[in-house]
């Protein structure tokens, strides 16, 4: 399965505005622990027409995550391949760890089928898909209230105290980002936060 997602060269060329149908490429961005995954599993789940982007990831992966369909989880050395390749429309380092991308080819395709895609990326990827594809349409999801964070972020227990401390920071920073966004979405309510951002995408 990865050779062939590593294999599946295109040649680079960007879909035009009538491809995009405008903001038919959504972004889903914002701090840790707002839900944004929680909100994009919820599309993948209950609005199939809308493409959720797999990302490729350099991180181990957790329990219960498969290759390929939570993401495709590489090493360093077939990471830096695809970065050589140009085969990610963006790619990041997240929280100073590991390196996170999106697979160029699975998107050109869908929009050039003209299905929507949505992109749960960090806000660096957020940046570099604004300045590959104008068009795209970059939301920004918040929490409820700050404390509302904190409290999802040391309530999932997925990272260690250091890690929950470096995240935390990073969600300050990112929070601040929030302006340079087309939309903002709070994230209350996941099955109402996943309709307006499905909403977005046919306005
Ligand atoms: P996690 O390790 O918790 O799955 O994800 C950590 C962060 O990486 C999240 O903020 C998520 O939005 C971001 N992320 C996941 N995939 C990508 C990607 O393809 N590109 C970028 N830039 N960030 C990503």
């Amino acid at each position: 399965r990865l050779h062939e997602f590593l294999v599946r060269r295109q040649a680079p060329r960007r879909p035009n505005e009538t491809e995009t149908g405008g903001s038919r490429l959504v972004v889903l961005a914002g701090p840790t622990a707002v839900g944004k995954g929680t909100v994009a599993g919820y599309i993948r789940e209950h609005y199939p027409e809308v493409l959720l982007s797999v990302s490729a990831t350099t991180r181990a992966p957790r329990p219960g995550e498969i290759d390929g369909t939570t993401y495709f989880f590489l090493s360093d050395e077939q990471f830096d391949a695809m970065i050589e390749a140009g085969q990610f429309l963006e790619w990041a380092t997240v929280h100073n760890a590991y390196r996170y991308g999106t697979p160029r080819a699975p998107i050109e395709a869908a929009l050039a089928e003209g299905r929507s895609v949505l992109l749960e990326i960090d806000i660096q990827g957020a940046r570099q898909v604004r300045e590959a594809f104008p068009e795209a349409k970059l939301v920004f999801l918040l929490p409820p209230t700050w404390d509302e964070l904190v409290r999802r972020l040391t309530g999932r227990g997925t990272e260690g105290p250091e890690e929950q401390a470096r995240r935390l920071e990073t969600a300050k920073v990112e929070l601040a980002a929030q302006e340079e966004f087309d939309a903002t979405v709070v994230n209350t309510d996941v099955p109402e936060a996943a309709r307006e951002v499905v909403d977005l995408m046919t306005a």
